[in-house]
């Protein structure tokens, strides 16, 4: 069973809203001081996925980390590779930089070839930065290959994966040859915490580096120059939000008040 899994690189969701700020006239996320960025939290559930899928194909496979970013992506890379991957791919290079879903699919689905079609190409469900959710839907096309989005589980039956996916009234169970794309949800469940020996090894891997001519593509197709989004604006929304508490001696006569409250605001 050989993966591929894409990892993104991403502003740490956890860090306080406070920090998130963002330079509207360049259009551009600012680095919050301090908050180290962290793989996306779906990607690394992804790696979870390909770990648990060679365990079921007794332990035979090599499971491949790749990302497109700056150099920081490192880490994400080396985070999937001390979780129990085998490999890292980078591509890092300026001219990757500003571009959109397309451009990163592109450049992902140049990497795949290069490096070899696996049995399955993971990803998460979305990245938790820009929440787009298409660039593993975007590989899949672009490779010619059926997918499958949003999923709690997988299941390895002989050359089939039997698939559960989560739909809003439910979930969804199909099968899909290989090879095949796969995009993660959170409901897969925790992944695997690397310790310390793992991070320690995961140092020592060698991650090979790419820009766009080892993958076939000239300037004009990657980063801001190939990108097919335009961008309008970017902004914080204004917070006009204002909070007003029911007092009252007992919760009858706080619920009493709320509700003349809400007549007077014609809410109710
Ligand atoms: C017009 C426009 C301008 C933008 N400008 C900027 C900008 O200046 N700077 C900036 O940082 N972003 C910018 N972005 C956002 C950036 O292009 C998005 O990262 C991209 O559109 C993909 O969307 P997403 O990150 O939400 O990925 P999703 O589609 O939500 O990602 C799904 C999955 O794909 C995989 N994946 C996604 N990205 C990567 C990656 N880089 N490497 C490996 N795997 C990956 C992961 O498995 C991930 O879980 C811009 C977006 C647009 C539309």
């Amino acid at each position: 069973m050989d993966a591929i899994v894409c990892v993104k690189q991403i502003p740490d969701p956890e860090a306080p809203a406070a920090a998130f700020k963002v330079d509207e006239g360049a259009m551009k996320v600012l680095d919050a001081p301090g908050i180290q960025p962290v793989i996306n939290p779906f990607d690394a559930q992804a790696v979870e996925a390909a770990l648990q899928l060679r365990d079921a194909s007794n332990g035979e496979g090599t499971i491949r980390v790749l990302s497109l970013g700056p150099d920081s992506a490192r880490d994400a890379i080396k985070h999937g590779l001390a979780m129990g991957a085998d490999e890292g791919y980078h591509l890092n290079d300026a001219a990757f930089e500003d571009g959109d879903a397309w451009t990163i699919a592109l450049a992902l689905s140049k990497a795949i070839e290069k490096i070899g079609l696996p049995d399955v190409l993971l990803f998460g469900r979305q990245a938790a930065d820009w929440d787009q959710g298409t660039v593993g839907s975007i590989v899949a096309e672009l490779l010619d290959l059926p997918s499958a989005t949003v999923l709690r589980s997988i299941e390895l039956e002989g050359d089939i994966i039997n698939v559960s996916r989560v739909v809003a009234d439910g979930f969804e169970r199909i099968a899909l040859p290989m090879p095949c794309v796969l995009t993660i949800s959170n409901e897969f469940g925790d992944p695997r915490y690397p310790q310390l020996k793992q991070i320690m090894q995961a140092a020592k891997k060698q991650v090979e580096i790419w820009g766009p001519s080892d993958l076939g593509l000239d300037a004009g197709q990657v980063g801001a120059a190939g990108r097919r989004v335009q961008m309008e604006a970017l902004f914080q929304p204004d917070s006009d939000v204002e909070t007003e508490f029911i007092e009252g001696d007992t919760a009858e006569e706080k619920a009493a008040t709320l509700v003349r409250r809400l007549r007077e605001e014609k809410i109710i």
